[in-house]
């Protein structure tokens, strides 16, 4: 149902929300919308670069038309494994424009999968954001970054309590979070008339 480069990227993140997506992928290619996971697990390098545009080197914001995440490194359940962005994958492209219909089912069919969505943030609607925290708060906290910091994202994962309560069958085995793998450039980039926030 997902393309590879979908599936590839989701072989990143925790393996609940791995199924996760992928069911929620099945049930909206049933209403014919076809998704693409777009950034899956994120590095610090990562996120700091996307936190770094729009900022000066003080963090201060200098263009708010380059904004794309209020997370600054350390501070995305990406950089856990613990989230995931999709859009609408239209004609074999993302399709951006926030008022395609397919975004309100989307978000309606991942919330029903127990996902929590990005349009509940209350700094930014994050549309295409979902993610799984398990016992962990909204936002990583002190606890989790140093957790993944000292022990690594299986010690987070097995912290958070997810697997306990998986909903949904694996449709793929558990791999092993490949620690030394460069991910940096993996995700695809937000085209730029996508502003409306990253975490
Ligand atoms: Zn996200």
């Amino acid at each position: 149902m997902l393309d590879s480069i979908s599936l590839q990227r989701l072989s990143q993140v925790h393996p609940v929300l791995s199924a996760k997506v992928q069911r929620l992928a099945e049930l909206l290619a049933k209403e014919s919308i076809e998704i693409r996971v777009t950034q899956a697990l994120r590095n610090y390098a990562d996120q700091l670069k996307l936190w770094q545009k729009g900022r000066d080197e003080h963090g201060n914001i200098v263009d708010g038309s380059q904004i794309v995440t209020n997370a600054a490194p350390g501070h995305s359940w990406h950089e856990f494994g613990l989230a995931v962005d999709v859009c609408p994958f239209v004609g074999r492209s993302p399709d951006w424009n926030l008022n395609h219909p397919a975004w309100k089912r989307i978000v309606e069919v991942g919330e029903s999968l127990e996902l929590f969505s990005g349009t509940q943030f209350h700094s930014i609607c994050d549309t295409p954001h979902f993610q799984l925290t398990g016992k962990f708060p909204a936002s990583p906290n002190d606890e989790v970054r140093t957790l993944l910091r000292n022990e690594g994202i299986e010690a987070v994962w097995k912290a958070s309590g997810i697997a306990a309560n998986l909903a949904v069958p694996l449709l793929s085995p558990i791999s092993p979070y490949p620690r030394t793998n460069a991910i940096a450039g993996q995700n695809e980039n937000t085209p730029d008339q996508y502003k409306r926030g990253l975490c």
